[in-house]
């Protein structure tokens, strides 16, 4: 990681993006979370129960100015695989944020390097993780969880 990363990210912490700490895995996403959508959006994170009447699902809610929110659940089952929770995660959070960014437009979140104003990256479970990759080229951008240090 070079050092301008690790300021980034430190940049982050400073911004409101109160990440849970130590993040837990399954939540990889929000690091990919750059700090003006933080902003943008006034995204904010609220632990609680991850399904609304169900409080026994723990887990975090992600929020936005507007009141909408989406759950991340931390699922202790064990026959659900990592890797498929990253995912889960991902897909939800990136959902999230593209609909929070429709009103104004900026809905291709995250955007493809390639392909900036035609699509976003997609989330793809590959052998060791889940990356983001183009959806037209399945080239792989970075691992989620690490797509500001690319
Ligand atoms: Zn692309």
């Amino acid at each position: 990681m070079s050092a301008k990363s690790r300021r980034r990210r430190h940049e982050a912490a400073d911004n409101g993006a109160k990440l849970p700490e130590p993040l837990p895995p399954e939540f990889a996403i929000l690091r990919d979370i750059a700090p003006p959508i933080w902003e943008e959006h006034s995204l904010r994170l609220v632990p609680g129960s991850a399904i609304e009447g169900f409080p026994d699902f723990e887990g975090w809610w992600l929020r936005d100015s507007s009141g909408s929110a989406v759950g991340l659940r931390l699922d202790h089952h064990e026959d659900v695989s990592l890797q498929e929770k990253v995912r889960a995660t991902a897909e939800g959070v990136e959902s999230f944020i593209q609909e929070a960014g429709a009103s104004s437009g900026r809905s291709n979140w995250p955007p493809c390097p390639a392909h900036p104003r035609t699509h976003p990256l997609a989330s793809r479970m590959v052998d060791d993780g889940v990356v983001w990759c183009c959806p037209e080229t399945s080239e792989q951008v970075a691992l989620v969880g690490q797509l500001l240090d690319s």
